[in-house]
């Protein structure tokens, strides 16, 4: 019998990913290796998010090879897939001409049966891709536009988790509070894909990609849906943006205490200039009167974020209204990463990458202590 390997990088929505590939490999009649040293075929699922997270993979790729050039044993099929598939087949076979095959990611899809390790705990992607086309983000290239999952299909997978005992679900898309809301045909495709530079005024505000709802979100409706199984005894979701975490979203938290207590909602800065250049669709002010609301809701609710550093151009001034954004809200945790220009993104073309890398270390140092170390002296902080 034929065996599969697949090391994973980066993310959730990756992890689910690996999930369903290697459902698709037990449907064909693979078994899993128990190391890639003894796969017949290594998926490798890769990351873009970082150049960092990029040389990971290289690295893995360049050991994997080295390995077997010693080794008695056949090299295997290296299967590459992942956010680095962003780069198009031929980029990626000049670059590591040891891959045999690459999967795009946007062809995993919703329909392999995943394969879980954690018997009590399912990951459940709710969609793909993404609309919002943050200057600096990779996804809506390496991802592709935003496509949710149908509600059927989503149902059906947690009375298949229910019946196998599951009591803990998290529903995992880029940006969930859209599900359902993404606009099928989105004008500024073309634009985002031409060659030529365009400025930061040519760019799509963040919610055009999506319609607004009518009544109740689809995805509070989701949530509500999801929760009457009585074996559910916790939903968690993420990621979400604060630009469309609707007011009935927040109800929604506060009352139906299946949903987890923590919320994640990437901040990504304090500064109005910065959040404007990275096209995330919201303000400061705007994403204080969400945690306020969400406190309001329920007092017991705990905040995470993600923050970028080192964006281009930010200021010293920029960089201190995260610091007191980072102070007022009193995140619990918080996923602080030092910019990194990705190459396609708009911020990549747009803007030069002009924050040395000492600032951004020492930035994300101050930023990492007030969040993730100092946190316990400023919680419990009810904006
Ligand atoms: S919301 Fe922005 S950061 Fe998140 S996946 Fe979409 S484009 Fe990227």
């Amino acid at each position: 019998m034929s065996s599969f390997f697949i090391n994973t990088f980066g993310c959730q929505a990756n992890k689910s990913d690996s999930e369903r590939i290697a459902g698709d490999y037990f449907a064909r009649g693979y078994m899993e290796a128990k190391s890639w040293q003894e796969c017949d075929e290594l998926v490798i699922n890769t990351c873009a998010v970082r150049q960092r997270a990029e040389d990971r993979a290289r690295g893995f790729l360049y050991n994997v090879t080295e390995y077997f050039k010693q080794s008695p044993r056949q090299q295997p099929k290296i299967i590459f897939t992942g956010c680095m598939t962003h780069h198009g087949n031929q980029k990626l076979l000049e670059m590591m001409p040891e891959i045999d095959e690459i999967l795009p990611v946007n062809e995993v899809g919703f329909n392999q049966a995943a394969i879980r390790k954690d018997k009590k705990h399912a990951w459940i992607p709710i969609s793909t891709g993404c609309n919002s086309f943050c200057t600096y983000c990779i996804v809506p290239y390496s991802r592709g536009r935003e496509k949710s999952r149908s509600y059927e299909e989503i149902i059906q997978e947690v009375q298949v988790l229910v019946d196998q005992g599951y009591e803990e679900i998290t529903l995992l898309g880029q940006n969930v509070n859209s599900w359902g809301l993404e606009k099928v045909s989105i004008g500024f495709r073309k634009l985002m894909m031409r060659d030529e530079d365009f400025t930061r005024k040519d760019l799509p505000e963040n919610q055009s990609g999506y319609l607004k709802p009518k009544g109740i979100p689809p995805f509070v409706k989701l949530l509500q849906d999801i929760s009457k199984f009585k074996q559910i005894k916790l939903i968690r979701f993420m990621t979400s943006n604060p630009w469309d975490f609707h007011d009935e979203l927040i109800v929604e938290i506060g009352q139906n205490k299946k949903i987890d207590r923590y919320v994640h909602l990437p901040a990504q800065s304090g500064s109005n200039q910065v959040l404007y250049r990275m096209n995330r669709g919201y303000t400061r002010e705007s994403y204080l009167e969400v945690v306020r609301k969400l406190r309001q809701a329920d007092p017991k609710i705990i905040l995470g974020t993600d923050i970028i550093v080192g964006f281009p151009g930010e200021t010293d001034a920029e960089f201190q209204e995260t610091v007191t954004l980072a102070k007022e809200v009193g995140w619990t945790v918080g996923f602080v990463a030092m910019y990194s220009p990705r190459p396609g993104t708009a911020s990549w073309k747009i803007y030069e990458d002009d924050i040395p890398h000492k600032i951004k270390k020492e930035r994300w140092e101050i930023l990492d202590q007030i969040i993730n170390k100092d946190n316990l002296q400023i919680r419990p902080k009810v904006v």
